[in-house]
This record gives structure tokens, sequence and C-alpha cells, in this order.
């Protein structure tokens, strides 16, 4: 049965890196028989200059008729004067909340030939491998009320709503459970359940929704602490879920540990495991066009889109054996670049990927 991919490259360093991850997936496709079918749409800053929009109709019809979505990055200087609906992160908000991608998965994993990257010592990195389930359109990023008001004393008084329904908690709760299945099977929810009322329901449906899987083994942490256990013992974790805001700042936290933004990859999912695959870094304005963008996040993110929404699991572990490989072969973009390795481009690096596959690794 043939699947379809919507690819996004976008603006930046989107089209550059994407190329790269194209050419591991189309190799994949042929060697190993998986029926992808493959349509470039135009999104953010390029697509407003052809469309007037950076999310033209035709890119959501593409979207929402494809099985997964290959994204790169949207944004740039170019666009940045424009009214903030035009603007070209409006795109990807625009498919994320079009397609109801409400699960963001952000793998943090140190690669052993980089852990000189992370600024904690080596020795508490090593062997990092932490999978953040952050809730995505949901609690105080959406709720309502909001604003900012005037008070009686004539103080201006700002003002958000965190609001968690049942039914929100409980999707990115099954969501969670069952990658930690296909983990370490320990999951871990975050929340803030002594001073939050939403989060002490967050609690009380996570353990509700645990009695599912009983192989999973469910713990719980309040935010601060996770945020300490994080910098001070980050390989205790395996699966981590939690609420937008404190899975926005904690993903952020444990990428860090992992030293550099161009080795991650991301997954944003809908509740049929249907999703959009994407760098964490953005469009990279500053060194777009020179050659020197690493695509091991893109690449990888290919692999994530094999894994999660495509269940072609052998395919997804050979990119990742690959690109183990090719940091064994001491081979580094700039910004992973350390004495003794080999500099190359943005192109010979995806070659370099590509080559490890033909070899059958
Ligand atoms: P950025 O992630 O684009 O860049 C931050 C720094 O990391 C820069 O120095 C950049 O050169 C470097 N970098 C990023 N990706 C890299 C890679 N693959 N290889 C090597 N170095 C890399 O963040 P920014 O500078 O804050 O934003 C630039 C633009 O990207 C803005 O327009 C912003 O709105 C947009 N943005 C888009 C997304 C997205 O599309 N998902 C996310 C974040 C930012």
């Amino acid at each position: 049965m043939t699947k379809k991919i919507a690819v996004l490259p976008g603006d930046g360093i989107g089209p550059e890196i994407i190329t790269e991850a194209l050419k591991v997936l189309y190799f994949l496709n042929t060697d190993m028989n998986l029926g992808l079918e493959f349509e470039h749409g135009l999104i953010g800053g390029c697509a407003y200059d052809v469309y007037g929009t950076p999310f033209p109709e035709t890119t959501l019809a593409l979207a929402k008729a494809a099985d997964a979505i290959l994204f790169g990055a949207v944004g740039g200087v170019k666009w940045e004067s424009l009214d903030i609906a035009l603007r070209p992160e409006k795109g990807l908000l625009g498919l994320r909340s079009e397609l109801q991608l409400f699960a963001n998965l952000r793998p943090a994993k140190l690669f052993p030939q980089l852990a000189h990257a992370s600024t904690l010592k080596p020795e508490v990195v090593a062997g990092l491998d932490i999978m953040i389930v952050r809730e995505l359109t949901g609690g105080i990023y959406f709720g309502q009320p909001r604003g900012i008001r005037l008070l009686a004393n004539n103080e201006r008084q700002g003002f958000n709503t965190l609001v968690y329904s049942e039914s929100e908690i409980e999707r990115i709760a099954h969501c969670a459970f069952k990658i930690a299945q296909q983990r370490q099977s320990k999951l871990c929810s975050v929340d803030k359940a002594n001073v939050l009322e939403s989060t002490e329901l967050w609690r009380e449906v996570m353990i509700t929704v645990s009695h599912h899987y009983p192989d999973v083994q469910l713990s719980h942490l309040y935010v601060d602490n996770a945020a300490m256990q994080l910098v001070r013992a980050p390989t205790q974790f395996d699966v981590i879920v939690t609420t937008n805001m404190f899975g926005d700042i904690l993903s952020d936290t444990a990428a860090m540990l992992t030293g550099s933004i161009g080795m991650l990859p991301s997954a944003s999912l809908d509740a049929n495991n249907k999703g959009m695959y994407e760098p964490i870094h953005g469009s990279a304005p500053d060194i777009a066009g020179k050659g020197i963008a690493n695509p091991l996040a893109t690449i990888l993110s290919a692999a994530m889109l094999l894994r999660y929404s495509l269940a072609m699991l052998p395919a997804a572990e050979r990119i990742e054996q690959a690109v183990a490989s090719v940091l064994d072969a001491h081979l580094r973009t700039q910004d992973i670049y350390s004495e003794g390795m080999q500099k190359v481009s943005t192109q010979a690096m995806g070659d370099a990927v590509l080559a490890q596959l033909q070899k059958g690794e």
C-alpha cells in the first residue's frame, strides 16, 4: 500500500537540509520497497512570495491528504516586517492546529561521539536517551480568558488561564504510555499538582490511564524537581509526559544536554499517529545558502516519520544506525566540529549517510 509524504522544505536552510533527508528516504524507498510517494508544497515565507499567504490552501490540502509530513523550517529577515498574520511562522502554527497535532515528541539523545559538546560533564550525560512528550494544543498557551485589562486603580493586569479537560489529558496520556511501551517502559508525568488544580486533575487522569498499561512504570515529579533532575541526573529518565508550557521549557533544557541544535529531530502527532516531522531548529538565515547546515536533525526526523507514522521500524533503525556510523567515522558539520574531526558540508554529510545505507549497514 502506498504512503503519501508531504514535503514542505520552507525557508532558509530548510530546502538544503530537506534535500539531504530526501536522499536517504528515496534510497530506502527503493531498497526496502516501502511504497512511499512524495509531493512537495510551499509553506512560510516562500509561500507568501508566491501566493501572498504563508499557509496556502493547496498546502493545507496536501498535508491533509498525506500520511505524514516532512517539514524543514520557516522564517527569515525578509518577512519580519510583515503583519503578524502573514509571517512565515503562521504557516507552521496553522498546520499544527488544522491537523490537530496535539502530541509533540522531542527526543533528546546523546550520540556518545558528541559527549564533549554537552555543557554537562560527559559522565553525567553518557547514555542519555530521553523522549519528552509535550501536550501541544492546550493548556495556558490557549486557555481563555486571556489578555491585559485595566483595573479600577488604573493599573494594568495581565492574565492567562491554565485549563485542561479530562479528554485532553487522556489522549496525551495514551500517546505517552504507548511510546513508553516501545522504549524502556518508564514514564514520568511532570506536573505542579501541589499548587495547580488543573495539574492535580492531570495527575489523577495519568493514574487512571496507567491501568491500561500495566507493563509501564509510571512515576510523578513536580516540575521544579523535574527541571533539577534533568540537569542533575538526566539518564534516570526514559519518557517524560507533561503540559504545554512545562514541556516547552523542559524540552529545550533536555535538548541542550545533548550539545547541538543541529542534531535533534521532533514529531507532532494527531490521535491517529499522523504526524509532522521537523528538526527542532529554525531556518538559520545566518548560514542559509552556505552549505554548512547540519542535515542530521532532519535526517533523524525522517527516521521518526518512518517509526511513528508509518510503523516502518527497520527502515527507521537503518537511518539511525547510519547516522551513528557517520559520526563514528569522525565526519562533522561545522556546528559539531571539534579538533581532529573531518569537517564536511551539508551535502557531504547527507552523501555519507547515504553511502552507509548503500553499504547495507
Ligand atoms: P535557529 O534555530 O534558526 O538558529 C539558531 C542558531 O543555530 C543559529 O546560529 C543557526 O545558524 C544555528 N543552527 C540552526 N540550525 C542549524 C543547523 N541545522 N546546523 C547548524 N547550525 C544551525 O533560530 P533563530 O535564529 O532564533 O531563528 C531564525 C529563524 O527561524 C526565525 O525567522 C525564526 O522565527 C525561525 N524559526 C523557525 C522554526 C521552525 O520553522 N520550526 C523554529 C524556530 C525558529
